[in-house]
């Protein structure tokens, strides 16, 4: 078991500690978590601009990778009243509420109305919540994870839109610097959320041992979770090397919902996250026949299927980054007042 695994032990004891049963800071470990957006930069096309490819871009692009779960960090219930369920969405509770990945309204307001409307009209199905044990207020929302990677791909395709205006339109170079370390910035934090995406089990109610009926015998066992974060990974030595030649060249994230309307990515965000919650019963299949052990040759049996999911992480978010690049339009306001400064002044 490496030494970030057992890290991750111990801060899962603290925040236990100071919240009782909370849902915890799951996640890959800050390893994979790096992984994700290092391989996501390999995979960006030679015609993507150059500067994302220096050496202190590229490494705060994968430090930014751990960013959200450092804010799990802190005690703050405001902050962890919004940021704890960015991380997850448990697919399999959306049936209670009567919806399905295609009802869900891709505007999160909407959705969290959704979700109240459904509770009011039949509170019977709905436990209420205990509010000593939800201090954070929001034990009972079932993950707001694919609204936080579509919100995330508009905030790039902004980004990027000022950023292009600045290059064609006369922004100085402390401008386009600015506006190139938000672009930055936004890519380097969002890759968190699709690579959260990327763990099945940050998909499905069973995010940590099996709940409810379990015929197949599944393990129910609380530390599952953390074993699949980084506990399995690092036991079998996954390095960035291991990966880095399978990677394909970012492509535009349209193609992976043919006819849909470019309105917002929400469809193409929810049919990203519902093919990785296939994973979420293979991961317990793999761990009841010895295959996430990394005991012997068939302990090993998990590797394959975690790598693939590190590189469907990866190759989202390339996919992502290319394509608010790509469509990013330009921002005719900031345009106008460009021209009026320039023109007016000069440069
Ligand atoms: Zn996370």
């Amino acid at each position: 078991m490496g030494s970030a695994f057992t890290l991750l032990l111990r801060r899962c004891r603290w925040l236990l500690f100071l919240l009782g049963t909370s849902r915890l800071a799951l996640a890959w470990d800050y390893e994979f978590h790096r992984m994700v957006n290092q391989l996501a930069l390999r995979s960006l096309p030679a015609d993507f601009p150059s500067w994302i490819r220096e050496a202190r871009t590229a490494e705060r692009i994968a430090f930014l990778a751990g960013e959200p779960d450092r804010w799990r960090n802190m005690a703050d219930p405001t902050l962890r009243h919004i940021n704890s369920p960015e991380h997850f969405i448990d697919l399999d509770d959306l049936p209670l509420y009567g919806l399905t990945p295609a009802t869900l309204s891709p505007f999160r307001h909407e959705y969290v109305g959704q979700l109240t409307l459904a509770r009011s009209q039949d509170p019977a199905r709905f436990p209420g919540a205990d509010p000593t044990r939800d201090p954070e207020h929001n034990r009972w929302i079932p993950g707001l994870l694919p609204w936080r990677i579509a919100e995330d791909y508009a905030r790039l395709q902004s980004t990027f839109s000022s950023l292009k205006t600045y290059e064609l339109y006369g922004g100085t170079t402390d401008e386009i610097a600015n506006a190139r370390a938000n672009a930055i910035y936004v890519m380097g934090v969002m890759g968190h959320y699709i690579a959260d995406a990327a763990q099945p089990l940050h998909t499905s109610k069973h995010y940590n041992g099996w709940v409810g009926p379990n015929p197949e015998g599944y393990t129910t066992n609380r530390t599952f979770h953390g074993w699949i974060d980084g506990g399995y990974l690092h036991k079998i030595g996954l390095k960035i090397g291991d990966l880095s030649g399978r990677v394909r060249a970012a492509r535009s994230v349209w193609e992976r919902l043919p006819g849909a309307s470019h309105e917002h990515l929400f469809p193409v965000v929810m049919g990203y996250v519902v093919q990785q919650s296939e994973g979420v019963e293979r991961l317990y299949q793999l761990d009841k026949t010895g295959g996430l052990s990394g005991d012997g040759p068939a302990g090993l049996a998990g590797r394959e299927f975690l790598s693939g999911q590190i590189l469907r992480g990866s190759q989202m978010l390339g996919d992502v980054w290319f394509t608010a690049w790509k469509t990013a339009p330009t921002d005719t306001f900031l345009q106008s007042q460009l021209a009026r400064r320039n023109g007016g002044e000069g440069k």
